[in-house]
């Protein structure tokens, strides 16, 4: 049904059919130049959900900001029912210094809801909750993996909630990850104000992968066709990702030269060789085993270990048999639901 009222959003009025980039004002910079957190809103024809899209709420981690370019760009958007809010720098400052990190060094999704009255992450944090979260139905916010390690394409999602579980099934990653507990997490706020949100990662900070990119891309898709933003696509099969319960860091029992055995998305069984620890002079080495059957879901690419470091993140599947026929199934579903983006 056709929108007769407009968006207000930020004192900007945006009529059915039109698109505008907000500046929400924040703090002024030490430097007395102004701040603001840009927000492009794109405001269907026809009535719809409102959605937001986020990226770099971790400053270095740009995948998600290429995804959002791609997404404003695409035709299909010409279709859009609802409202997109799209906001492709959240935390600007780490994304100038090329940082994970706020100034003031805090995580700022560890900083949410966060208060007016807070810390320069949590006033950032307040902003973003009462400005975007609270107009938005729905919610996806994209990540990478950080430190030197690099993510599977992979969807987080609270798996004790249908409609959120719902939509991680039809983003179309090959494996969905419970949501680890993360006090203070856009996501963790956001669900509990009974929105569906997803947590996308995939592929590596400050850096653009472009399977990674691809995959999100057509999942923020997937989920906008699902939720009634854009058209249906005729011919769309189920898509049956794996759905772990847990996974676990596999961490380096010995400092040194770490030497993988394993890509992203490998499956292995319990035993198999996931690479091999060595010491410089060559004495001393140790493998690295699969303590159970699974995925590997995460990797650290920077070939350097600490006693303790985290090597491979593994996500539990039942035997790698049946896992590589689900696996395969759920990947020829997605070729066919190619959007030629
Ligand atoms: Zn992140």
């Amino acid at each position: 049904m056709k929108q007769t009222k407009s968006f207000e959003f930020g004192g900007a009025s945006i009529k059915p059919g039109k698109r505008a980039i907000v500046e929400l004002p924040m703090a002024r910079l030490y430097t007395n130049s102004s701040m603001t957190l840009p927000v492009q809103i794109v405001n269907g024809v026809n009535g719809g959900p409102v959605l937001f899209v986020s990226a770099a709420v971790h400053g270095d981690e740009i995948n998600g900001i290429e995804i959002i370019r791609r997404l404003l760009n695409s035709r299909s958007l010409t279709q859009l029912r609802g409202t997109l809010l799209a906001i492709p720098v959240v935390n600007s400052f780490g994304f100038i210094q090329r940082s994970r990190y706020l100034p003031d060094r805090r995580d700022l999704n560890r900083s949410f809801p966060g208060t007016a009255k807070g810390s320069s992450a949590g006033r950032l944090a307040h902003i973003f909750m009462s400005q975007i979260v609270s107009r938005c139905d729905y919610g996806i916010d994209l990540h990478t993996g950080s430190n030197f390690r690099s993510n599977f394409p992979q969807v987080r999602a609270s798996l004790d909630d249908p409609r959120t579980m719902e939509l991680a099934r039809v983003f179309g990653t090959s494996i969905v990850v419970p949501s680890e507990l993360r006090e203070g997490s856009l996501r963790e706020v956001v669900t509990e104000l009974g929105k569906p949100v997803l947590v996308y990662e995939g592929g590596e900070a400050l850096a653009f992968n472009e399977s990674a990119i691809r995959t999100g891309l057509r999942g923020v898709i997937n989920v906008m066709r699902h939720i009634g933003m854009l058209p249906p696509q005729l011919g769309n099969k189920a898509l049956n990702p794996i759905i772990t319960d847990r996974t676990s860091w596999i961490r380096a029992s010995m400092s040194g030269t770490f030497s993988l055995k394993v890509k992203l998305g490998d499956l292995v069984n319990k035993g198999d060789l996931l690479g091999i620890l060595s010491d410089p002079f060559g004495n001393d080495q140790e493998s690295v085993l699969a303590p159970f059957t699974g995925m590997n879901i995460g990797q650290l690419n920077l070939p350097l270990a600490h006693e303790g470091d985290a090597l491979i993140h593994l996500a539990k599947t039942l035997d790698k048999q049946q896992n590589e026929k689900e696996v395969n199934g759920s990947m020829s579903q997605l070729t066919l639901d190619d959007f030629g983006l």
